[in-house]
């Protein structure tokens, strides 16, 4: 785990370096990361693009709000997160504007298996969890059952939840599933030939 001051700073920068390519917008999305005895996150209403090291909400083991300004109301889906992937150490968030184009289409936003990126980082399938409103503690059980198929979870009409075994590493997931949603745009509708079965099980294993 890396330390505490050095973890406050990579949010800063990852969040700044998101937001200014465009992954976030606004106040949309949060970050958390795993300190000794609890957790570091966003504050509600935060903009990734403009945090700040000494001014992260902290959280206990419990994920009761310890210091720093309050967390983002969001927190409940990094919770669960964290819980289905005990191996955890931080967790990404972003209405990324492809992705969320995807999670708004009728049925499972299925992206399809393109590149070997996309399946070696964040496996066979990155499942959908239905509609709930932001914030809403009704989201637990359905983030518990995703996340315990993958690192990766589109929600259904908002955006996407990435876990890593690092900060650096929950980022880079999130950067390519907003890529691969990017790609299944642009492929659809034209003669594509995704990886075959035998391909991605090369890749898995
Ligand atoms: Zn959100």
């Amino acid at each position: 785990m890396a330390d505490e001051q050095t973890l406050r700073q990579q949010i800063v920068e990852l969040g700044t370096s998101l937001f200014q390519r465009g992954f976030s917008v606004g106040s949309a999305g949060n970050i958390s990361a795993r300190i000794d005895g609890g957790y570091l996150m966003t504050p509600t209403n935060s903009s990734l693009g403009r945090l700040r090291a000494d001014a992260l909400s902290v959280l206990n083991e419990k994920w009761e709000h310890v210091a720093g300004p309050r967390p983002s109301k969001e927190v409940v889906m990094h919770r669960a997160t964290y819980q289905a992937r005990p191996a955890t150490a931080a967790v990404v968030h972003l209405h990324s504007t492809y992705v969320t184009a995807l999670s708004c289409l009728n049925g499972e936003a299925a992206i399809p298996p393109l590149t070997p990126y996309f399946i070696m980082r964040l496996g066979r399938e990155v499942p959908t969890v239905p509609y709930y409103k932001p914030g809403s503690a009704e989201i637990l059980a359905d983030i518990l059952d995703a996340a315990g198929r993958g690192p990766a979870i589109i929600l259904a009409n908002h955006g996407s939840i990435v876990a890593g075994s690092s900060l650096e590493d929950a980022v880079n997931g999130a950067e390519e599933l907003e890529v691969s949603a990017q790609l299944a745009f642009l492929a659809d509708g034209r003669d594509v030939r995704p990886l075959a079965e035998a391909e991605i099980q090369e890749l898995l294993s």
